[in-house]
């Protein structure tokens, strides 16, 4: 699936739409009895998609600073972050989605149909040893968390999440401290991996896998021979059913949004911000704004479920662009947590380096950030995202 391009003319067009339909609501409004009609609209849609019918304005000002008065007043006791491949990067853990990682370049010897294809249910059957190379490539647990996982875990910490939905499947939430009650593991993990015989379906600890990716045979299941798979979805493969069994409680109570590190592309991960009630401030921390209302998208991100952080109507939406390791230590420092954050990194990095018996600087605490790859991983770091364009 091809997607948005910020210079596709349909961009524009969106944009256009999108006045167009802002001009129509403001007529509306202003003529009398309009108002009353478009309540009564904005309710029954509402009830209909289980979205708050209020659209109340909780903060003050659309900056960090207005977030952050909203998250230190009783109104803001539920958090739930979303967070994507942009929150891992820094921990040396490159973007594989991005065509500008270079992995996909990596695989050339496969012969893949298609890069993709890589990630596809139905050619790893078949063919499962380009996942394994890719997989010992991407391995969890010789990256350690960055701080913006560990804000997540402050946020747990301060009695505030309510839940991290993340796309990645580094475990980097779980090396950071968060429990799988915290957590839903949108695209699945790697921290299990499970038999790929329906009628055995046995199940394989990180370390089982882990000892069979770096002595580099496939993996085979000790009972019935068949390939053994990590927890991760595939493209082909259903979401787990936590992810939807969760949203449906979760989303309904919810009082701020942290969206970080993803630029909303994947489905059905990019509709869940329009699934929090219609007074729930959004704020995203991403190296671009993301999330706006698209044409084709906009019944996917649910009605009026798009983000807007400059129109005319914005009202609870506030972008912050930038790395999300900076972003957490801004919203942290306004919060007056930034030195509490910056000792549980120490900590807990020292913690991880005494466990491996490395003494490898991470690039998280180095003083600029991304420019020292972790051993072994150059040829992948070298495009990861800071290939010039
Ligand atoms: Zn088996």
């Amino acid at each position: 699936m091809a997607e948005p391009d910020p210079s596709d003319p349909l961009e524009t067009q969106a944009g256009k739409v999108q006045e167009a339909q802002d001009t129509d609501l403001d007529a509306e409004e202003g003529a009398s009895g309009g108002e009353a009609e478009m309540d009564f609209l904005r309710s029954l849609f509402s009830q209909t998609l289980g979205l708050g019918s209020q659209k109340e304005r909780l903060l003050d000002e659309l900056t960090l600073e207005g977030v952050v008065r909203y998250m230190q007043s009783e109104r803001c006791q539920r958090v739930i972050c979303l967070v994507g491949a942009g929150i891992s990067t820094s921990a040396g853990i490159p973007d594989f989605r991005s065509p500008t990682t270079g992995l996909y370049a990596n695989l050339e010897k496969y012969h893949l149909p298609y890069p993709e294809a890589i990630f596809e249910i139905g050619y790893f059957k078949k063919h499962p040893e380009p996942f394994f190379a890719l997989a010992k490539e991407l391995y969890p647990g010789q990256f350690k968390p960055t701080i913006c996982h560990y804000f997540i875990r402050l946020l747990k910490e301060k009695g505030l999440l309510l839940r991290c939905y993340t796309q990645n499947i580094d475990t980097l939430e779980r090396v950071a401290g968060l429990e799988p009650e915290d957590l839903v593991e949108a695209h699945g993990t790697f921290y299990t991996s499970h038999c790929t015989s329906q009628l055995c379906r046995h199940e394989y600890t990180l370390g089982w896998m882990k000892e069979k990716l770096f002595s580099e045979v496939t993996p085979k299941c000790e009972k019935c021979q068949s390939v053994v798979k990590p927890d991760i979805i595939f493209f082909g493969e259903n979401l787990p059913s936590r992810f939807f069994s969760c949203l449906q409680s979760d989303f309904r109570k919810v009082d701020l949004l942290i969206i970080m590190g993803t630029s909303l592309q994947v489905q059905p991960f990019a509709s869940l911000i329009g699934k929090a009630p219609l007074s729930t401030p959004r704020l995203l921390i991403n190296k671009e704004k993301t999330g706006q209302t698209d044409p084709f998208l906009g019944m996917m991100m649910g009605l009026g479920g798009g983000m807007d952080f400059d129109s005319k109507k914005a009202y609870r939406d506030v972008a912050w662009l930038g790395d999300c390791d900076q972003g957490c230590l801004a919203l942290t420092d306004l919060l007056g947590w930034k030195k509490e954050l910056e000792d549980l990194v120490r900590k807990e990095h020292a913690h991880i380096d005494a466990q491996s018996g490395s003494s490898t600087p991470n690039p998280t605490t180095a003083a600029s950030p991304r420019t020292s790859p972790p051993p072994g991983k150059a040829e992948a770091k070298t495009t990861d995202g800071e290939k010039p364009q």
